[in-house]
């Protein structure tokens, strides 16, 4: 973990927030490399779940939420971990996470009984701030969805089986937030509900493990490397049925990296009129708030019927670590020399292609260079580098280290000679020479295989 911390400060893919003022406990920011590592993750995600699919549609939904909202999904009521406090150093921790009776900052036993603590922030709406208009920043994204669910299903005239999904910020104020980007404040979820008949939803969750098992490993995260926790009862969620959780080894331990929830017709339910019409599974809260009825309607018998649903839920921090994690390797070289890795899959990769002059003041190496660099950017693969320092081989080692899958170079043979590059390989750092002609359609196959 210490050296995962390191290279993301070094090469710039994750800061502590706030930094200059001692920054703020729990919370990063994605440096220059990092945005664009979690932007192709994230894309990764929407192709999979989107695209290649033909029963799934797009969200993206406001984080500001009505109280309500979380209210009626059993969020103020329950969305609270067990904290405690130390009465001797006054240090705060998840009753959970202790391991014996001590305070793990003092050694103290004198801790307090552990009480439930809700996650969630609050914020003043409007000018007045006297408690009585506040709203939420969503724990997570998935109450938009059900929320707008029938939005999306009058404006697409979808009918179960079908899913929505969205990416997007999530906010918990996590009493011991720790293990770098592992555990925080502010972070991003993949979501997505995807909406089946009551009877199908066991089929369907088994599914969507698989589906899931498989995608992480497309990723680079490979499938032995993973572990699933069938969640005991007592330990589920108050909207879950089930909940499978896929556990990863990270640096600090096995965790959750992400969660597959059956939330039944819980949240349609909690969200909808005239509750006792629809023949809830679950156990609801009476709704008198809505005006809506989240349900689809069978069209010969007219009765109202409320889907269940599968929520395969994915961090998108938790990924970027991961994605890291597996892509870190220090090899040792023939000479002796060590060199560091990071092996992304191309499509994750945060730079595609550097492209580099061998002379930073030769004129025309310098142009050919640029003219090269602009003719694969436009190929649309992601960002495309002109690296103009003037040194080959710390070029190289950089571009190893921050998983660049190809580099480029433009020598005196490119402009005097034949118009050939050298292209450089990451993995094998074989070197071979490419026309200036072909080169796209090389660098286009070489990064999509
Ligand atoms: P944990 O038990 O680790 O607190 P959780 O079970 O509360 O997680 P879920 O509510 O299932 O998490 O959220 C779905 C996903 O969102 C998680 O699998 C995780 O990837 C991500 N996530 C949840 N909380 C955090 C957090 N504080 N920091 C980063 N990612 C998080």
């Amino acid at each position: 973990m210490d050296e995962l911390v390191a290279l993301s400060k070094r090469r710039g893919f994750i800061f502590q927030s706030s930094d200059i003022y001692g920054g703020l406990q729990g919370i990063y920011d994605y440096g220059p490399l990092g945005v664009e590592l979690k932007n192709n993750l994230k894309a990764a995600w929407w192709r999979a779940m989107v695209y290649e699919r033909d029963d799934v549609e797009g969200l993206d939904a406001a984080i500001i939420t009505n109280p309500k909202t979380l209210r009626y999904s059993g969020h103020e009521a329950t969305f609270s971990d067990p904290l405690v406090d130390c009465r001797t150093c006054k240090a705060r921790w998840r009753a959970d996470h202790l391991k014996g009776d001590q305070c793990p900052a003092c050694g103290s036993k004198d801790l307090t009984e552990p009480r439930p603590f809700n996650l969630m922030f609050r914020t003043a709406i409007g000018p007045v701030d006297d408690g009585s208009s506040f709203a939420y920043l969503r724990p997570e994204t998935a109450q938009a969805i059900f929320t707008n669910f029938k939005n999306v299903l009058d404006s697409t005239s979808r009918r179960p089986p079908f899913g929505i999904a969205q990416i997007g910020k999530a906010f918990r104020n996590e009493i011991t937030p720790r293990n770098f980007i592992f555990r925080v404040r502010e972070f991003e979820q993949m979501e997505l509900e995807f909406f089946v008949p009551a009877g199908e939803d066991e089929a369907w969750h088994k599914l969507w493990v698989e589906e899931r098992l498989n995608w992480w490993e497309a990723q680079g995260v490979p499938r032995d490397r993973l572990e699933l926790y069938y969640v005991p009862e007592a330990d589920l969620s108050h909207y879950s049925k089930a909940t499978v959780d896929v556990m990863y080894r990270f640096p600090h331990g096995l965790e959750e990296l992400e969660g597959i929830a059956n939330r039944t017709d819980f949240d349609l339910g909690s969200h909808s009129k005239n509750q006792s019409e629809l023949h809830l599974a679950a156990k609801v809260m009476e709704n008198v708030d809505s005006n809506t009825r989240l349900a689809v309607q069978d069209l010969e018998t007219k009765a109202w019927q409320v889907p269940y649903v599968i929520e395969p839920s994915a961090g998108v921090d938790r990924g970027v670590l991961a994605v890291m994690n597996e892509a870190y390797r220090v090899e040792k070289l023939e000479n002796g020399n060590e060199r560091v890795v990071m092996g992304f899959k191309p499509h994750l990769a945060p730079i595609k292609v550097a492209v580099m002059p061998l002379k930073r003041n030769h004129e025309g190496i310098v142009n050919k260079a640029l003219a090269v660099k602009q003719s694969l950017q436009r190929l649309g693969l992601g960002r495309i580098l002109f690296e103009n320092s003037g040194n080959i081989g710390k070029g190289y080692r950089r571009h190893d280290e921050v998983g660049t899958p190809l580099c480029v170079t433009v020598d005196f043979q490119t402009v005097d000679e034949d118009d050939t590059v050298t292209v450089r390989d990451r993995d094998t750092m074989a070197q071979e020479r490419i026309a200036v002609a072909e080169l796209p359609a090389y660098v286009k196959e070489r990064l999509q295989a």
